[in-house]
């Protein structure tokens, strides 16, 4: 005999990513709407045929997505802006998603804490929820799809109070509206959504429930039993699977087990402490523990020694269990098989999505069959790659390391560096053309040689500075051409750190991004960026900022190793970063950038674990940023505007100067920055570069007089709210020749 077993969700993109090919096409004119839905059976077949001829007993649909599943929710129950009324079928769908002529799409944020971006439903107290399409809506249609093929499946569907949760108030809803208050109709339509799915022949449904792993509130707990309660009182319906993933559920538990569903799914990879609420409420006996223990968000073999205890262990809390992935696979490449150039060792350590869904169905039998099904496949012999010299140093170093004072540095850079008030600069990259493009995919294809690429490299440096000079900014940058990714880059110089060739992973609709892996001690054999950064400034005579990736930002855009703490794989990376800082420095550089984009991105989902972890994410960033003279101008930069809990933390990284993204939150950010202590130099971005429109010299003298009133001249820096990568060099030029005209008119 053995266990049931099942996954939450599985990559939908393709293993060549031919759902992105497929979409691109159609949006290019190239295909029509037949064959791009074509592509889309064909991939749901191969995942569902895949996952069977794997034998695993539950199957998963409606997990595919021709933009996100988050969409696919809000076109199911109706909830579509007005804006769109005007079109329909795919045009709808992907103007919500892209934006139609004249048309904005729906806004785009992070899932949870992954790198996954969903599309925020936008609701009002008008909204009038109806389920589409009826008898043939998708997770309905999905359902019968699969079943032709003979594969009987379990519909997956975001759950009600999650997509709530997820949305946002319409901006024309009244103060005090909550997306929750529609919570009631919005029952109703999954009420009937269960119904038509059962008159399908649905045994089981998946509503996801990842809300459920943050800070919820007592009302929110109400209307989870309220919500659950009702589905499960249907007199026909399919049983229903709650899934929670991502963290610890706590409250949540006993108010999902208070009502009838038969199934509850919990997270023990995210949210270990799941065990002990599940015992703390006497298990759930009579009804199936969905038992997240293969984690669904990493790229590690599962050590199934370990998990099959834990499943051993579940078995006396619930009254079946089911072996399952900790979260959808959608967020781990999908083949370790298609990675072939990896170092032998550290592949034999990996396990992608095909290999999870192995690992959940040995298991399955393991738990049935004895512990030696698993006998010889248990655990891995190759180890983490460990880096004593790297050890050694962090010990010395210990965690207390930073700059002197913050007025004995801006005294020093106000005399070596000289700049005016209201200095101009940028955060970075500058257009990426075609041609860098191309050189850099020449290099890799090997049809040209290290030194035309560099030449070519060079020629774009050459340009860049050029062009900062003729538009009088005063401290200017390299530009950024050789970095595909700013993250990537430094991966790839890194020892311990490995890039994939195949490992995509989807990030939103059509993009896709292939995070590295931190697999063992990293360490900086040489130099990653003076050779660009010195050439640059041989160019000019005004300062040149070098560019580095902080310690968070590299881990959250890469997989992480689960083998340490995060705090100590910061601190090494932290380690190489300091030195390259100090050869920036040694080789004239005095003014450097530390990007920390994603500091906001890894706080986690519960208050309770925030101070820990700013604790040691401003330590990393300490470690990295304070071996350089006081001479030497540190910048760093954020690029989102709601600061919310780390707005202390900004302070407390003790950088010279941070720039952050405040064009769309017109400047109250500077005041709040000052109020939250921070007394360093502030560079809030006056113009948004999210968009191609020219912003004219008044609006930025606007914001920058507006956030005068909160910061005196010498600290107020003038740039963009984010690099320029994805603009166009004619709107870039014209952009930037304004907020320079904009900085010396206030300067005036
Ligand atoms: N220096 C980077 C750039 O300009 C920063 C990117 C970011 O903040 N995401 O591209
Ligand atoms: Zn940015």
């Amino acid at each position: 005999m053995k266990s049931a077993t099942t996954v939450l969700g599985y990559p939908r993109i393709g293993p060549g990513r031919e759902l992105k090919r497929a979409t691109e096409a159609y949006w290019a004119g190239k295909i029509d709407a037949g064959a791009l839905l074509d592509e889309g059976a064909r991939l749901r077949r191969s995942v569902w045929e895949g996952l069977r001829d794997a034998g695993l007993g539950q199957i998963p649909s409606n997990t595919f997505s021709l933009y996100d599943q988050v969409l696919d929710t809000s076109v199911l129950v109706g909830a579509v802006p007005g804006r769109f009324a005007h079109l329909s079928g795919l045009d709808a769908y992907f103007a919500m998603a892209r934006g139609a002529r004249g048309v904005p799409p729906l806004e785009m944020t992070k899932w949870f804490d992954t790198n996954y971006h969903y599309l925020v439903p936008e609701l009002g107290p008008d909204a009038r929820f109806a389920l589409a399409g009826a008898g043939d809506a998708k997770p309905v249609a999905e359902y019968l799809e699969a079943r032709e093929l003979g594969i009987e499946t379990r519909p997956v569907l975001v759950g009600p109070l999650s997509y709530l949760l997820l949305a946002k108030p319409a901006p024309d809803a009244p103060d005090g509206f909550e997306p929750l208050d529609l919570l009631d109709a919005l029952v109703e339509v999954y009420a009937e959504l269960l119904e038509r799915l059962s008159g399908a022949g649905a045994q089981w449904v998946q509503l996801d429930e990842p809300a459920l792993a943050g800070d919820r509130t007592p009302r929110e707990l109400a209307a989870l039993r309220q919500v659950y309660e009702r589905l499960a009182g249907l007199t026909s319906r399919p049983r229903l699977l709650v899934a929670t993933y991502f963290g610890e559920v706590g409250d949540a538990l006993p108010a999902l087990a208070a009502t009838r569903v038969e199934a509850i799914g919990l997270d023990f990879v995210a949210g270990p402490g799941n065990l002990e609420a599940l015992a703390s409420i006497g298990g759930l006996p009579r009804r199936t523990l969905v038992a997240g223990v293969v984690d669904g968000r990493n790229v590690w073999r599962t050590d199934l020694e370990k998990a099959l205890g834990l499943c051993g262990s579940l078995l006396g809390l619930a009254g079946e269990v089911t072996v399952s992935t900790s979260c959808s696979l959608m967020h781990v490449p999908i083949d370790t098989e298609a990675e072939p150039d990896l170092d032998a060792d550290l592949r034999e350590r990996l396990a992608f999505a095909r290999q999870k869904v192995d690992e959940v169905v040995l298991l399955g039998r393991a738990l049935g069959e004895g512990h030696d099904v698993i006998a010889g496949a248990a655990v891995p012999s190759a180890r983490p790659r460990i880096d004593y010299r790297v050890r050694a140093r962090l010990d010395e170093l210990g965690t207390g390391v930073r700059r002197p004072d913050r007025a004995v540095r801006f005294a020093a850079q106000g005399r070596s560096l000289g700049l005016p008030p209201l200095a101009t600069t940028t955060i970075g990259s500058f257009p990426q053309t075609g041609e860098v493009r191309r050189a850099r995919a020449d290099l890799k294809a090997g049809r040209i040689d290290a030194a035309s690429y560099e030449s070519a490299m060079e020629a774009e440096i050459d340009r860049v500075i050029a062009l900062q000079e003729k538009l009088g900014l005063d401290v200017l940058v390299h530009g950024e051409p050789e970095r595909n990714d700013m993250v990537q880059y430094f991966a790839e110089k890194l020892d311990g750190y490995a890039a994939t060739a195949n490992g995509w992973v989807q990030s939103y609709g059509t993009r896709c991004v292939r995070p590295p892996i931190l697999h063992g001690d990293v360490s900086r054999p040489e130099p990653m960026t003076v050779r660009w950064t010195t050439y640059a400034q041989s160019r000019t005579r005004r300062p040149v900022k070098g560019m580095l990736t902080g310690p968070v930002t590299m881990l959250a855009w890469s997989f992480v190793r689960d083998d340490q703490p995060l705090a100590d794989t910061a601190r090494q990376v932290a380690l190489a970063l300091r030195d390259e800082l100090r050869d920036l420095e040694a080789a004239g550089i005095g003014v450097i950038q530390v990007d920390e984009p994603a500091l906001r991105e890894l706080l986690p989902s519960r208050r309770s674990g925030r101070a820990a972890y700013l604790e040691w994410a401003v330590g990393a960033f300490r470690l990295a940023t304070s071996g350089v003279a006081d001479t030497t101008q540190i910048h760093t930069h954020m690029c989102y505007s709601e600061f919310g809990e780390v707005i202390g933390a900004i302070g407390d990284l003790d950088a010279d100067v941070t720039s952050v993204e405040a064009a769309r939150s017109h400047m109250e950010l500077v005041g709040d920055l000052r109020d939250a202590g921070y007394a360093g130099g502030i560079g809030p971005g006056v113009y948004d570069i999210h968009s191609p429109r020219v912003p004219a010299v008044e609006e930025m003298e606007v914001a920058l007089r507006r956030a005068l009133q909160a910061v005196p001249a010498g600290r107020l820096w003038v740039n963009p709210d984010c690099g320029l990568k994805t603009r166009g060099y004619a709107e870039t030029e014209a952009a930037l020749r304004n907020m320079v005209e904009a900085a010396h008119r206030v300067r005036g």
